[in-house]
């Protein structure tokens, strides 16, 4: 085995392999179909019924993903010629399969390839175990294997219905799958592609089993299309142990051991985003990357309800969530309570292949949990694991990592929030809870700082004071509620009629000072006569009597805050005395020197109190 997949671990660092090439190379691979399987079939992605196909597995897993099942599982698996030639019985069998249920259209020739490449998995899964794991005492029976590894039932099922089938008695059956597995198997040792276990003589000399001419055709071809299959990958014999042995001195080996400071570094360039999202994908991404994970989850963890729910992933993109919300077993429980306490990283460890949980959800045997937000009432957690590769989550190494991951993540969190509070404080600060406009200070502050760059560049300032009318008798006849809604919608309509470069605020109660920089008054007295006849039409909308009345005025040399609002002021007080619902205008001397109506004042209920009266034209 580990010459196997030496020589694929050199075809991976030199060819460049598209989707295709890698349904190619996973249909050499049958540890590799089983842990795709396994990836695939996992509780928290959405599930089908559909007989699994090795291109199947390709386009959910991904190239990425996909290209991290042919990483060597960690426990060094001894050289063993019965695996090796295991392994090349699986390979003829599945062509043989394949091509036999093109043959008969019993079956997709994808999903008979599949059944034959892994059609010995319980014994693969013995072999591999046996060699695995001297150091554990416990070995899993295959059986075990299957059930542990939440295997999709119908493939589950198909395996089972293989290894219980009569290699012998494969002709009295009907024709079904199983059969059909079985016959590839005779013709893949027909062609020398012996099983380990099997005498060769036994199965081509047993006088029960009925070889037409059809299935010897096959097997004659069979042996040529594996060679092919087995020589574009690299496994060519030609090329000598030797060969391999100087392709992989040539390699440098990876330094593994990358400096936490190119690490938090690597983190705070990708966090520019400045949200809680992108400090999570940062984090994440440096765990994936340096830490050789292969999935990251990211949720929350709501401790009332034992419930861990998943808000993002790391994983193949094109996959989505099936489900969100993972309750977790008693056990799982107290130790991510216990990390959230001690605000440490945890490993969570299967309890014995339990289908349940957080770990039997994710299908993984192994779980690297790190907390975030330990103070929150909400506090979340980075999960991550490497249940494709199978590389065990080692106690030093990876939990560094994690403790820095965590602290990292934890504290641009804790920066990016104490952050917005200062945003959220200032602009409480300078704005008006009402209307959500600019309170005074912060016009004043605006109007101060346009009138000091007029009087540098000498560019146009116009400014506007608006003021309701009759609002007081809005007030008294409709309720502060309804005056309240008044004042807001005219704030709207404010606000929504001028440029980004300009100012609103609630300069009084229902005064409102509009800052036009670079505007001249031709150009304010357009946008005031647009602004009144707006204000007006809202409120008919709203069923609201709402006018406004406004005055404008420019700014002029030597002029001081004062004298601009004084003067502006003025100009109200012009439109309120000439009726209402209207502009007026103070841009030369010191003459009001402009009025402009929109139209008949509204006059609800009291149409001859003084100050309601009809408006003259202009
Ligand atoms: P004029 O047309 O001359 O401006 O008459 P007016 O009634 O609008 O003017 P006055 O200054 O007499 O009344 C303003 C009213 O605005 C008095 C006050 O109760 C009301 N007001 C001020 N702030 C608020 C507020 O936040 N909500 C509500 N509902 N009313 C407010
Ligand atoms: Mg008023
Ligand atoms: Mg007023």
């Amino acid at each position: 085995m580990p010459a196997l997949r030496r020589r694929l671990t050199r075809v991976i660092r030199h060819m460049p392999l598209g989707e295709d090439e890698l349904v190619q190379l996973l249909k050499l691979d049958p540890v590799a179909v089983v842990r795709g399987l396994r990836a695939t079939s996992a509780k928290v992605f959405p599930q089908t019924d559909e007989q699994p196909t090795i291109p199947g597995i390709v386009r959910s897993l991904g190239p990425t993903l996909t290209l991290r099942l042919f990483r060597q599982p960690s426990a060094a698996i001894e050289n063993c010629d019965e695996l090796q030639e295991l392994w090349h019985h699986a390979i003829a069998t599945a062509h043989a399969a394949s091509q036999l249920a093109t043959n008969t259209g019993l079956v997709d020739p994808e999903i008979a390839y599949l059944l034959g490449l892994v059609h010995d998995l319980p014994e693969w899964l013995t072999r591999l175990e046996h060699k695995a794991s001297n150091s554990s005492s416990a070995t899993l029976q295959p059986i075990d294997w299957i059930v542990n590894w939440q295997l999709p039932a119908p493939f589950v099922s198909q395996i089972l219905a293989i290894d219980m089938r009569d290699r012998a008695g494969a002709s009295d059956h009907p024709p079904d799958t199983a059969g059909l597995i079985r016959t590839a198997e005779l013709l893949a040792e027909l062609a020398g592609y012996n099983h380990p276990n099997q005498n060769t003589n036994d199965a081509s000399l047993d006088p029960t089993i009925l070889i037409d001419a059809a299935q010897l055709a096959v097997s004659r071809k069979l042996k040529r299309s594996v060679n092919a299959a087995l020589r574009s990958f690299g496994f060519d014999p030609d090329i000598t142990e030797a060969e391999i042995a100087a392709d992989e001195e040539a390699v440098v080996p990876q330094s593994h051991e990358d400096h936490p400071d190119k690490i938090i570094a690597s983190i705070l360039n990708r966090t520019r985003s400045e949200s809680y999202s992108g400090i999570v994908t940062a984090v994440t991404a440096a765990a994936v990357r340096y830490g050789n994970y292969d999935r990251a989850f990211y949720a929350k963890w709501h401790r009332n309800s034992s419930t861990l729910m998943l808000r993002s992933k790391a994983d193949s993109p094109s996959r989505s969530m099936r489900l969100t919300s993972v309750p977790v077993t008693n056990q799982e429980a107290a130790a991510l309570n216990q990390a959230i306490e001690t605000g440490t990283p945890i490993s969570l460890p299967t309890e014995d292949g339990s289908s349940e949980g957080l770990l039997g959800t994710l299908s993984t045997d192994e779980l690297l949990a790190i907390p975030f937000n330990t103070d929150f009432a909400t506090p979340a957690f980075l999960l991550l694991d490497r249940s494709l590769t199978l590389a065990p989550i080692q106690a030093k190494k990876d939990m560094t990592l994690a403790t820095m991951l965590g602290m990292t993540g934890t504290l641009l969190i804790e920066n990016l929030l104490l952050r917005r509070r200062g945003q959220r404080a200032q602009k409480f600060a300078s704005t008006d809870p009402l209307t959500r406009l600019f309170n005074r200070r912060m016009g004043m502050h605006t109007l101060e700082q346009s009138i000091a760059r007029t009087n540098r560049n000498g560019t146009p300032l116009t400014v506007l004071m608006c003021d309701l009318d009759h609002f007081k008798r809005l007030n008294d006849t409709l309720g502060h509620v309804r005056g309240d809604a008044a004042l807001r919608s005219t704030a709207d309509v404010l606000r929504h009629s001028v440029r980004k470069s300009d100012t609103v605020c609630r300069y009084g109660g229902e005064e409102f000072l509009v800052v036009l920089p670079d505007t001249t008054p031709d150009e304010a007295t357009v946008l005031a006569a647009r602004m009144f006849t707006s204000v007006q039409a809202r409120g008919e909308t709203l069923g609201l009597p709402i006018t406004i009345s406004i005055g404008l005025t420019c700014c002029r040399p030597d002029d001081t805050l004062e004298t601009i609002l004084m003067r502006a002021d003025r100009a109200l007080y012009a439109s309120k005395g000439h009726g209402r619902n209207r502009f007026s205008a103070d841009v030369e001397g010191d003459e009001v020197a402009e009025t402009v109506t929109a139209g008949p004042a509204i006059t609800p209920d009291e149409p001859d109190k003084p100050g309601l009266t009809p408006p003259e034209a202009s």
